[in-house]
């Protein structure tokens, strides 16, 4: 992974991020990207990170599908095409090494794949550290798995945006359907679930709510509502504080 910054590590400042974590298909994106757009702020898109890396290992022959026979060599060819791979996110687009990847992102493939490149601490060091570079040019709303917890412990506002399974498959399934793939709600379900289980067990950096997270349940919740309430949960000035943990519902 090339950079002209050198690595950051996270500040002891309160930082002008909005850090939304939780699970696969609870509405992050479009909720992130509707509120950065509202509060004028950049939109990170860190899934759309660890997908391109996934995208690119593919492309370069070692997924870890493809090295689970040669661990060691398998981890020392990941690492070579990391350190090649130059990843750019440019207006919401996904640009590897110059090409647009934007497309290629929510493929089987990379789906079926991407927790467990995701669960490897130098792919994860090396996004964390585009992440607070990102974050250093200015206020930003990132989602992902551990914007709170590890990326931006110091951020200003944390929530953790939840969703029955039942919706996160329905939404997922709905998402397919307007690229074009029709999926089973059942089989999005199996494959939501699957990712929960691996995303929340690697031991680095796990998928969990961040001390101080405002908990938000979207189940039911039309995209417009749960926007409004981080919104307000942003504007009221509301610094995330390790003892405060509202459910809203
Ligand atoms: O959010 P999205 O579904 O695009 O994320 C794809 C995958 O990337 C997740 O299932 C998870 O394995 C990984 N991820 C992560 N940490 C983040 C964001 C995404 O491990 N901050």
């Amino acid at each position: 992974m090339t950079s002209p910054h050198q690595p950051r590590e996270p500040s002891l400042a309160p930082t002008d991020v909005v850090a939304i974590d939780g699970p696969s298909g609870a509405g992050k994106s479009t909720v992130a990207r509707m509120l950065a757009k509202k509060l004028g702020f950049a939109y990170l898109d860190t899934g759309a990170m660890y997908r391109a890396v996934t995208w690119h290992f593919l492309q370069e022959g070692c997924a870890p599908s493809e090295c689970a026979a040669e661990p060691d060599r398998g981890e020392a060819r990941m690492r070579a095409a990391l350190a090649n791979a130059r990843l750019e996110l440019r207006d919401g687009r996904v640009v590897l090494n110059g090409r647009d990847v934007t497309a290629h992102l929510r493929v089987r493939e990379v789906e079926s794949q991407v927790s467990a490149v995701s669960a490897l601490p130098f792919v994860r060091a090396a996004m964390s550290n585009l992440q607070r570079i990102v974050a250093s040019h200015g206020p930003v709303v990132a989602e992902g798995r551990d914007m709170g917890s590890v990326v931006f412990p110091r951020a200003r506002w944390k929530v953790y945006l939840d969703a029955a399974p039942s919706e996160r498959a329905r939404r997922r399934a709905q998402d397919f359907e307007r690229q074009g793939r029709i999926v089973s709600e059942n089989d999005v379900l199996e494959e939501i679930l699957v990712r929960d289980r691996l995303d929340s067990t690697r031991s680095d950096a796990p998928l969990r709510q961040a001390d101080g997270a405002l908990y938000v349940d979207s189940t039911g919740l039309l995209t417009e509502v749960v926007v409004e309430r981080l919104l307000a949960f942003v504007r009221d000035g509301a610094v995330a504080h390790p003892a405060q943990r509202r459910e809203v519902r």
